[in-house]
């Protein structure tokens, strides 16, 4: 799957930069070699002359008498001595009338001749092959005759040659060791070079390429297609809810199942395609085989299908599913940048259209993500700005008509927009983490007003206030609820918290843990839009609850609708077997109301009975019930 061009590329060029530092290195020992040769010529050279010029100088005075009485016999004898120096070929001893007083020969050797002037002046004369040494014979200052020496400069040659041959195979030895040895060193260097790439480019967890990789193959990818066309899918893979498999079964486990997801994937897809896993539970396919936009998708699609299988760790099965994005390059963009953004868009929408899904990038989603960008960027302003406001709906209690609750609910008073409701803004607020402190404001803004009200004789109505998953994660929740209620004087029994029944379910023993927490202070705890997160009885018991809310979806249909007047009928059955109190949510009309009363149903909330208003109406709606108690509480007395 590995594109091993540019390494093959630069293998060769090193091989070659060896080669040229060898030849470097061998061109400096030649170099060398010659100096210290011709160094070693001549340095014997002159020791030869020095050594024939003795000899000469020996013969010269041994035989001054020979040539004073011009004693051929007794010349001989003092050349007979040269036998023992196996480097004079022949000597000559002339007198100084230039006659040959007496000769030495080895066989074949030719006589010297009587010197010529240039040869007396300089005492020696080389030619490549012999060296002549004069040496004149003196006495008292009178010249009697010459000596003169021929060698053989054979020897000399035979050494220079063993010296040249020595050099060079010391030479060319030294070079063959660090040869090897460097290339060996080499070796080592470019595998632990290959190494460290391998661990730069790859993610530890699953062994594929990590993001680093996935950016230069993208860029590759996308480069090849500019030169000779063709089309690049990208594939954006996100994992739906790893995190909770990570907090359930550990990051251990968590990392197997992203291995083991990961070998499934590779599976799926063809050797010209790459996968890399680019963050937590985060995956990128480039589609490098795919001739159209057609073939992407169904790539798409056979890599959702592969998850359908549960994972089995730890005999444990495990459902995986998981958010596509494909964007495809140079289709729906010719920019790097806008086709890596465009795929998370697109993985993004797959994701808010309810997860386990796959969508192709379109134009318009783009559009919707700037938005979305945009509010997300005046929302983090919003609060500065003081456009935020909590309104309160009223909670009536069936027995006694009374509002006995209320609920806190955010607005967003856009100075250009409106205002803006939750659904548009909560979900943004919650995947940027912007709802934690939103959160926290609406809970200081209810608990003001709850202690306001308190101040006016109010203390018995509850204010119940929406608690968000993110909210329910930050480690500091309980504390920061609890300063709350201590800055504010509001009594922890008078504060509902709602949760939703899906974030309930999402994390059972870290929620129980908490909301153990909550309950021992003393705060209320409502299981917000219940019956539509599937929750068994089984898991309902281990949670302290005080109050179901009847999802809106169910009350709806009341009274005409036979399914959802079972359902209303049994979740109030069932909370009541559990000791705990039912809220009807979003009820409209009074034959509703009704049907809720006969039911057994505890509150109601909804339009019927009061939209969700600024604090100051719902004051007057209090007081007028509080001055209407106290007036009907007197007439009793009287
Ligand atoms: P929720 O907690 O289920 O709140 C009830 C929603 O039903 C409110 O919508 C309320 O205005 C609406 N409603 C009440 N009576 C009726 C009715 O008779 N008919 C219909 N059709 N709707 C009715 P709202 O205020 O738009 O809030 C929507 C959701 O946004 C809330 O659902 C809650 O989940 C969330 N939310 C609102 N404020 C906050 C907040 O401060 N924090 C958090 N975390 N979530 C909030
Ligand atoms: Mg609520
Ligand atoms: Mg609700």
């Amino acid at each position: 799957m590995m594109n091993t061009a540019p390494f093959n590329r630069t293998g060769r060029l090193s091989h070659w930069m060896d080669l040229a530092t060898l030849v470097t290195a061998g061109a400096a020992l030649l170099l060398a070699g010659t100096l210290l040769t011709i160094y070693q010529v001549v340095s014997l050279r002159s020791a030869l002359v020095d050594d024939l010029r003795v000899q000469a100088r020996i013969i010269g005075e041994n035989s001054a008498a020979a040539l004073v009485f011009n004693d051929p016999r007794a010349a001989r004898e003092t050349l007979s001595a040269l036998e023992y120096s196996p480097s004079v070929q022949a000597a000559a001893i002339f007198s100084h009338d230039r006659s040959t007083l007496a000769l030495y020969q080895a066989p074949d050797q030719m006589a010297p001749t009587m010197p010529d002037a240039a040869l007396l002046r300089t005492g020696y004369q080389f030619s490549v092959a012999e060296l002549l040494v004069a040496q004149p014979v003196k006495l008292a200052e009178r010249q009697l005759g010459t000596v003169v020496l021929r060698i053989s400069l054979e020897k000399l040659w035979w050494r220079v040659l063993g010296y040249i041959a020595l050099t060079l195979a010391v030479a060319i030895g030294s070079l063959a060791i660090s040869f090897v040895l460097v290339s060996r060193m080499r070796k080592v260097v470019r595998h632990t070079e290959a190494h460290l790439d391998y661990l730069a480019h790859s993610d530890s967890v699953t062994g594929l390429p990590n993001r680093h990789a996935f950016n230069a193959r993208l860029a590759f990818a996308l480069s090849k297609v500019d030169q000779f066309g063709g089309m690049v899918g990208l594939l954006f893979l996100d994992l739906d809810n790893f995190k909770a498999v990570n907090d359930t079964l550990g990051h251990q486990n968590g990392d197997r199942l992203l291995k083991l997801v990961a070998q499934r994937l590779v599976k799926i897809l063809r050797t010209t395609d790459t996968i890399c896993r680019i963050g937590g539970d985060e995956f990128a396919v480039i589609l490098e085989s795919a001739s159209s936009s057609r073939e992407s998708e169904s790539v798409a699609a056979k890599l959702l299908a592969a998850l359908n299988e549960p994972f089995v760790i730890d005999n444990i099965d495990l459902h995986v599913t998981a958010s596509l994005g494909l964007s495809i390059y140079p289709i729906d963009t010719t920019d790097l940048q806008a086709l890596t953004r465009n795929a998370d868009t697109a993985m993004y929408q797959a994701k808010n259209r309810g997860k386990n899904a796959f969508e192709r990038f379109h134009p318009d989603m783009e559009q919707r993500a700037k938005k979305r960008v945009q509010l997300e960027n005046s929302m983090r302003r919003a609060m500065e700005r003081n456009e935020l406001r909590v309104f309160f709906q009223p909670q009536i209690s069936i027995a006694t008509r009374r509002i006995v609750a209320v609920e806190a609910l955010l607005r967003w008073e856009h100075p250009e927009l409106g205002l803006i409701q939750p659904v548009e803004f909560i979900p943004i607020a919650e995947e940027s983490g912007l709802i934690v402190p939103l959160g926290k404001w609406v809970l200081e803004a209810a608990c003001q007003q709850a202690a306001r009200w308190a101040a006016e004789g109010m203390r018995e109505l509850h204010m119940a206030v929406n608690l968000s998953v993110r909210q329910m994660r930050e480690e500091t929740m309980v504390d920061d609820i609890l300063s709350i209620l201590r800055d504010t004087g509001v009594s922890p029994g008078q504060l509902e918290l709602e949760i939703t029944e899906t974030v309930l379910m999402e994390n059972v023993d870290d929620n129980v843990r908490l909301l153990t927490r909550l309950k021992a202070a003393g705060v209320r705890i409502a299981v917000d839009d219940f019956g539509t997160g599937y929750s068994s009885m089984a898991y309902l018991k281990r949670f302290p609850i005080d109050q179901l809310k009847i999802d809106r979806a169910f009350i709806t249909g009341l009274p005409g609708d036979a399914e959802d007047r079972a359902i209303t009928t049994a979740i109030i059955a069932m909370a009541h077997s559990l000791g705990v109190m039912v809220v009807a949510e979003g009820v409209e009309t009074a034959a509703q109301l009704a049907f809720l009363d006969e039911n057994g149903c505890d509150r109601v909330q909804g339009y019927f009975l009061g939209a969700p208003l600024p604090g100051p109406h719902i004051t007057a709606l209090l007081r007028a019930q509080h001055e209407n108690a106290a007036a009907k509480a007197s007439i009793a007395e009287a």
